[in-house]
């Protein structure tokens, strides 16, 4: 990290906690909240947002791969984390080394776990329809035998993954072959499990499907699009994302700007130049907008890897030095996820993590 980033991701902690309030709200006091924390935080860094939610009254953390679950151990965290993948039979070890729930969602990752040599707990991943990780129905009244016979493997829970959330109807479906796959683990003789089978979505349109616990990732991270997001009334953690001008000059109509030569400028036009580029996670095509001095600066050119070029010809005192904002206000305007997500072709869920994870962060607390 140096002093003098060139671009930077403004993180609100303090959206992070309300959100997390929010959650609590909507499943009351009963109902076990996992803070999703993969994908290093969604960007945001996964030992903060880690430590954040839990204080916020989040009672476990979820995470996708080890490097995230060793950050958030990194920082003395010892509540409960769930590894939803990554159980391929040679990190096996890892994972108990972590302390971390494991999710046994084949018969590869089942022996591999059960085989360890010390005592493990894991929670069980069906899938209900998803089509991703996790036993198919056919699989449940054997896999539950299976783990009932392995002495190092403690089950805790059973949770799946709902897929099309804006289809009641396959909700509906799902939730009746989730109900079935804890009958099976039942009659394989397991009580007391923990059941979890509500992202953001499934949680905020069907309440029945709370269960004994929740674990959104969108909703705590203030991503949700569209209706959703009314719904949700949670802040965006991911507040502003933020460059400088670190270039403005003319550039003459016999000029082109940027590589592909694709936009001659048709007049001469007051060019300037920020250091945040595809590497930092642009698409390469895009027709937007950065805000400086409160104005709007369309995009000109392609993105190239560390720069993208801005029209400031209508921001006469446009300088370097002055602060471009590709994500969140400036002035009377504002950059929303949802414009971002619009400018990029890109989902907000895709496009808002993607662009935060590379850059210098600094935190609002
Ligand atoms: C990412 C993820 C979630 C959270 O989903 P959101 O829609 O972001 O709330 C829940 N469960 C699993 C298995 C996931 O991978």
């Amino acid at each position: 990290m140096t002093s003098h980033p060139g671009a930077w991701v403004e993180i609100d902690l303090r959206a992070l906690a309300h959100n997390v309030e929010r959650i609590r709200h909507l499943v009351g006091p009963a109902v076990r909240i996992y803070a999703v924390c993969k994908g290093d935080g969604y960007g945001c860094g996964a030992g903060d947002v880690a430590e954040t939610a839990l204080k916020a009254g989040a009672d476990a953390l979820t995470v996708g791969d080890l490097a995230d679950a060793a950050a958030i151990r990194a920082r003395r965290i010892n509540a409960p984390i769930l590894l939803y993948g990554a159980t391929d039979p040679a990190s096996a070890a890892a994972v108990a080394e972590l302390d971390l729930t494991a999710t046994l969602h084949d018969v590869e990752g089942l022996q591999a776990f059960a085989g360890l040599g010390r005592p493990l707990e894991a929670f069980v991943k069906v899938d209900c329809g998803f089509g991703r990780l996790g036993f198919t129905p056919e699989s449940w009244p054997h896999i539950f035998g299976q783990i009932r016979r392995a002495p190092a493997l403690h089950l805790r829970g059973i949770y799946t993954h709902i897929g099309a959330v804006d289809d009641a109807a396959s909700v509906s479906r799902q939730a009746a072959l989730f109900r079935q796959a804890v009958r099976e683990a039942e009659a394989a003789g397991f009580t007391g499990l923990e059941l979890m089978a509500s992202s953001s979505r499934v949680l905020l349109g069907y309440a029945d499907l709370h269960l004994s616990a929740v674990n959104p990732g969108r909703m705590l991270m203030g991503m949700l699009e569209g209706p959703w997001a009314a719904l949700a009334q949670v802040i965006p953690v991911v507040r502003a994302i933020k460059s400088r001008l670190i270039q403005v000059k003319t550039v003459r109509p016999d000029m082109r700007i940027g590589y592909g030569g694709s936009t001659p400028a048709a007049e001469t036009i007051r060019a300037a130049i920020i250091p945040m580029g595809f590497a930092a996670g642009l698409p390469r095509v895009l027709h937007g907008h950065v805000l400086v001095r409160g104005a709007r600066a369309p995009m000109v050119g392609l993105a190239s890897m560390e720069h993208l070029m801005l029209d400031v010809t209508t921001i006469p005192g446009a300088a370097v030095g002055d602060e471009a904002v590709v994500l969140g206000r400036q002035g009377d305007d504002e950059i929303t996820a949802d414009e971002l997500s619009r400018t990029t072709g890109l989902e907000l869920l895709e496009i808002v993590p993607r662009l935060a994870r590379g850059l210098h962060r600094v935190y609002l607390r």
